[in-house]
This record gives C-alpha cells, structure tokens and sequence, in this order.
C-alpha cells in the first residue's frame, strides 16, 4: 500500500476536518441535571424568563433617584432580596433601603452604595464627593438575558458553570448527547494481562487502560476487548469486532517490523487511509483513516436510544487510528488526534487539541527533523507558566510521563531552545 507521512500541522488539519465534517448523526438523551456533569449539551438551553427578571440591586445600599441625592432624603421603607416594594413609587427626595439581590421599587432608577451614605437627623445624605448615575449598580431586567433566548448552545461540556445556567433557568434535567462507543485493541505477542504470570521478557499490557482513561476522560464510553497477538487472524477477529463501534482504536503493531501487521489487516477489511505516518515524535507511524460501516452494523445490532437511534457519529464510516505501541507515543497521539475525534462524536463544538504558552525553565538541545511533544512539567501560576522537560527513556517510559503534566512542544529544524524562551505546551 501507498504510505502517506503528513506533517504535524497537515495532519491535524485532515483529523479536524473529518472530525468536524463526517460526524452527521448524534443521539440524545435526557439525563437527570447532575448526571449531565461531563457529558455535552444535545439541545441548546434557553432562558425560561427575562435573566433577571427584575431590575436588580447589585449593592446593599438604597435605592434612590439618582437626580435627588444633592438633597437630604427621607428612608421611607426596607427591602429585602426575595421581596417586592408594595408601596407607592417613589417620590421626589425619598430613598428605599435595599439589599444585594433584591428588586428595584418602582420610582427609583440607582442604588447608593452604604459605604456612600451618611445619616444627620435621621436624614441620609449621599457623601461629599459621592457621585451616581442613572442605573448605577443596578441590573436592568433582561440585561443577562432574554425569555427564549439561547444561554447556552447545544455542543458545551456541562461543568458547574453551564450547571448553574441550567439550573438558573429551571432545568431539572438536561439533553445530551449519546456517548460514543470507542473499541480499544491493543496487540503485540509480548503483552501480558494485569493478572497473568509473567517473564522477565515480557511487557504488561498498560495502554488498554491509558487509552481506556483518556477515553472515559473526553466523554467516551471506552470498550477494552482482549489482546490481539500479532498474527492475520487475531487482528482481523479484533478487528471486525471492533468496527462496528462508533471509533475504533488499535495500539501497536503498525511500525515497520516483521511482525507489525495492523495496517495490512486494516486495508484487507476496507480502511481508506487518511495518513500513515506524522513527522512528529513520539508517535511517527501513527496511522489514522476510517472503514465502512455497513448498515447493519450501525443500526442493526444496536437499541433504539430513548430519543432517536442509539448510535453516534458517521452512519457510512468507522473512523480508526493505528496508533504506535510505546505508551508515550500512544499518550501523546490521543491528546493531539483522537481527542479531537472523540470530542466530534461526542457532539462537542470546540475539538482541537489544546496548547498553552509557557517560558522553558532550562535549556533543550534542538535539532531534530521532526515536530517533538517531550513529557515536561509545568508549574508557576501567577507570574506566569513554566515548564521543564522530564528526564526520559523514551517513549517507553511511563513513569516518566506520568512525571509530567503535559508535553513541550519543540518544533522541527531548530537546533537550540534557551531558558526562557516562549514555547508552546500540549495539554493533557
Ligand atoms: P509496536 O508499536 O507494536 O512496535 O510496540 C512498540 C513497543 O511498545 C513494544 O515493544 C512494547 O514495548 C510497547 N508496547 C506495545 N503495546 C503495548 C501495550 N499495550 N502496553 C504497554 N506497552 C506496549
Ligand atoms: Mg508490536
């Protein structure tokens, strides 16, 4: 077969842009509101009422009419959060005392903060060098937002922020997307399971649950089905069991070994390859491409979601991606071109992989020909991020990753990176 090896930036454009145009179809379902919490927003959330519904103090102080406070004013009442003004409107020279949270009464047009005012014989008075507008902390009704309009979009991850909009408007239960079922098959003759007796030669299989937790983190529901050993017929079983999920995800097996046969079994079974390799490392022989999806699979053999059918994703294609077998080239391809898939067919709007700048700590030789994601890690806050590469050995090392909190991003052709110097980090 043709192989097709992309750089980092071509690649990540393909992966978004069948990402973002392949996925047709998502189901949705109703979810209790807290059960919403990680899951992503199937139907747009509109405000039951005018947010506030009322024009709203924003200060415990008193409500005024902001052309009278060059004149002593008469207090002629108290008005809490929760209540509403049942007396007259207020007339030239009188002032309501009001908390935080509590409804203007009718008449007055600002509230004077108390830290402003001052009483003289039981008159207040705005202090000298007060000054106050018309609307001065108050919230007009509907500034927030008005009845049946959109407060959030359908495609939003639910956290407490979006939780408290939902629940700001009434909603006991939300719409969210189906999550999607994401087949996780890892290969290679050297793996053992967790629970399995081992030789002093032979690997534990440790990508199956990295690749399961990334998963269940982006939103997927992630289905580990056993080893496959590097022979035709374990791959093509492993395979045609897991192309009828909604992405299907293979670690291992697609270097340029004798015994790496991943991508022959793939293209048996139908894939059109997208690419077979990134000029990146780790992870250069990542392949990524997608299988048909016939009918059957898609529909025939699943339920009948509660509002629409239970599948997600593309009706015609099961995406895949290849992925190398070294635990950080499997990590570190998730985070750049599965996440942003996963998060697609999660019905997520916002899917590219995410970058934040940070200034290098230390020093790191360049030079290489290929864009590097080294583990590193970053810390600082306030006066900005730093981030140091983790000593490594290589893309084996997992204890090493796990050191880190993300990966630097060193690009291709540079031979020196100084301390301090601006880079870019990969989030994970
Ligand atoms: P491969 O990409 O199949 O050539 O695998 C490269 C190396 O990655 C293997 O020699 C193993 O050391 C390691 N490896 C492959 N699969 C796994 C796995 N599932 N868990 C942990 N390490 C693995
Ligand atoms: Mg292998």
């Amino acid at each position: 077969m043709s192989e097709r090896v992309l750089t980092f930036e071509e690649a990540l454009g393909e992966v978004l842009a069948h990402s973002r145009s392949s996925v047709l179809e998502l189901a949705v379902e109703t979810v209790e509101l807290l059960a919403g919490v990680g899951r992503v927003l199937g139907a747009a959330v509109v405000a039951d009422r005018d947010q506030p519904a009322f024009d709203r103090s924003t200060r415990d102080g008193f409500a005024v009419r902001a052309d009278d406070i060059g004149s002593a004013l008469r207090v002629v009442g108290a008005l809490r959060a929760g209540e509403r003004w049942s007396g007259s409107a207020l007339a030239e020279g009188e002032a309501v005392e009001i908390m935080t949270g509590a409804p203007l009464p009718a008449g007055a047009d600002s509230v004077v903060m108390i830290e402003h005012v001052q009483f003289e014989e039981s008159l207040l008075r705005v202090k000298a060098g007060r000054s106050l507008r018309v609307g001065e902390n108050v919230v007009p009704r509907g500034a927030e937002a008005r009845a049946g309009s959109v407060v959030l979009p359908a495609g939003r991850v639910m956290g407490a922020a979006e939780i408290a909009v939902a629940a700001s408007c009434g909603l006991g239960s939300v719409k969210v997307f189906a999550r999607p079922r994401v087949a996780i098959v890892a290969t290679g003759d050297e793996l053992v399971e967790l629970d399995e007796a081992m030789e002093a030669w032979q690997i534990r299989n440790s990508n199956s649950y990295a690749l399961a937790t990334m998963v269940e983190a982006e939103g997927g529901v992630g289905e580990r089905l056993d080893v496959a050993r590097d022979t035709l017929e374990d791959l093509r079983e492993r395979v045609a069991e897991g192309r009828s999920s909604d992405l299907l995800l293979l670690s291992g097996g697609v270097s340029m070994g004798k015994y790496d046969l991943v991508e022959q079994v793939l293209l048996e079974a139908g894939a059109e390859f997208c690419f077979t390799g990134v000029l990146i490392q780790p992870g250069k022989p990542i392949v990524f491409g997608r299988l048909p999806r016939a009918k059957a699979q898609n529909l025939g053999d699943r339920k009948q979601g509660p509002e629409g059918p239970f599948y997600s994703g593309s009706a015609e294609w099961t995406y895949f991606f290849g992925l190398p077998g070294n635990p950080v080239s499997t990590q570190v391809c998730f985070h750049l071109f599965v996440a942003p898939m996963l998060r697609a067919l999660c019905g997520r709007s916002e899917i590219a992989p995410r970058f934040v700048e940070a200034r290098l700590g230390e020093e790191v030789k360049g030079g290489a020909r290929v864009t590097r994601f080294l583990p590193a890690e970053m810390a600082g806050g306030w006066d900005g991020v730093t981030v140091r590469v983790v000593g490594w050995q290589g893309s084996g090392d997992v204890a090493a990753n796990a050191r880190g909190n993300g990966y630097v991003v060193l690009p291709a052709g540079v031979e020196q990176f100084p301390a301090g110097l601006t880079v870019r980090v990969l989030l994970r």
